[in-house]
């Protein structure tokens, strides 16, 4: 079922979940024990991410090799696995413009079509820091022109000119900044870099994460005042330690609300630090359904425990029984 479809069913606030696959070399044992256990939420839709190659020096027997590699590989495999794991739940795989050329992406979405799937989450993705010249001549520069090449698939426009290409049929979302990409010049500008996503073809929005309520309605009102007028769901992630709540910042360039922060600084154990985090997050999920957004996303980061509690206490035991509003 497409993404699209699944928020136009009324009445229904729907649950996503965001996984990582795991690091090269790594058992998805983990990954789908966490699902597992997440189950009884109910959630309609699992985002897989995606981590494009970058170069590795790696120390060897006989010298130090280069290697161009991700780090962590399997997002298609992964993704694919879960759809014939849980027949009921739709997967979303990311694809990266980064390190790979418009003719890769092409055979990609070519894979991904045969395959079945029919969601796709695009974005750009970040360069890696030692990646120099070592990108792909012909690749895409903005998120918004993978969209657009995805929309000429679905009429049957390749980039390889073939007669009478079979059309594929994704639906597809793309990211969306409550406090604005980190390289924008301002959030103006980055709300039209946004409506030229969606103008390309994309059909939903999943917003990076963000600690206050009116964060997310500044944005949407933003959204709407440039006629941005798909769904555009919030990206929820559960902050369960001081520590991890002081890396957001410099990772996701986002502001943390000095509530949050006062409520984790006056813990006085890490059990209680945990505790503030969900309290303080239940609280914000609970507005935002109170205002009326289509479902909520959160990013697990592979962690079942923290969303687990997260979810408990907003959706309390109705949940664990497996309806989901
Ligand atoms: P774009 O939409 O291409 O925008 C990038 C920047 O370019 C923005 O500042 C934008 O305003 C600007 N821009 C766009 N168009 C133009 C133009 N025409 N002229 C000038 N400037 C322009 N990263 C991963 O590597 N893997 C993942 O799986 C992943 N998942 C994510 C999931 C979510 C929900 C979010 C919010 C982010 C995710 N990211 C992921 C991070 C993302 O790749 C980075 O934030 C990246 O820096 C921007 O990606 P984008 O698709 O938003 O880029």
């Amino acid at each position: 079922m497409k993404i699209r479809d699944i928020l136009k069913e009324e009445n229904k606030t729907f649950l996503s979940l965001e996984f990582v696959p795991p690091e090269r070399g790594g058992s998805i044992d983990n990954i789908i024990r966490v699902m597992d256990t997440l189950m009884s939420f109910s959630p309609s839709f699992i985002n897989i991410t995606n981590h494009p190659p970058i170069t590795h020096y790696v120390e060897m027997e006989n010298g130090i090799a280069k290697m161009r590699l991700s780090k962590r590989p399997g997002t298609i495999g992964l993704a694919v696995a879960m759809k014939y794991r849980y027949p009921s739940v739709e997967v979303i795989p990311h694809i990266v413009c980064k390190g790979l050329s418009k003719y890769q992406l092409e055979d990609l979405l070519i894979e991904l079509n045969y395959l079945g799937v029919e969601n796709l989450f695009v974005i750009r993705g970040d360069a890696g820091v030692s990646d120099g010249n070592e990108r792909p001549k012909d690749e895409w520069k903005y998120a918004k022109d993978l969209v657009k090449q995805i929309s000429n698939m679905n009429k049957g426009v390749y980039l390889y000119p073939v007669d009478n290409a079979v059309p594929t049929n994704f639906c597809v979302g793309v990211a969306g900044y409550p406090e604005k990409h980190y390289e924008s010049l301002n959030f103006e500008e980055d709300i039209q870099h946004l409506k030229e996503k969606i103008e390309s073809g994309a059909d939903f929005v999943i917003t990076q994460m963000f600690f206050d309520l009116d964060v997310y309605k500044r944005f949407v009102d933003a959204a709407r005042e440039a006629n941005i007028d798909i769904p555009i769901i919030p990206g929820i992630k559960p902050v369960v330690s001081l520590r991890s709540l002081r890396n957001i910042p410099k990772r996701f360039f986002v502001n943390i609300p000095s509530e949050l922060v006062k409520s984790m600084q006056e813990a006085k154990t890490p059990k209680e630090e945990w505790m503030a985090g969900i309290r303080y997050m239940s609280k914000l999920v609970e507005r935002l359904l109170d205002y009326g957004v289509p479902g909520i996303h959160v990013f697990t980061m592979g962690h079942g425990k923290s969303t687990k509690d997260l979810l408990k206490a907003v959706f309390g035991r109705q949940r664990v029984t497996g309806q989901f509003l």
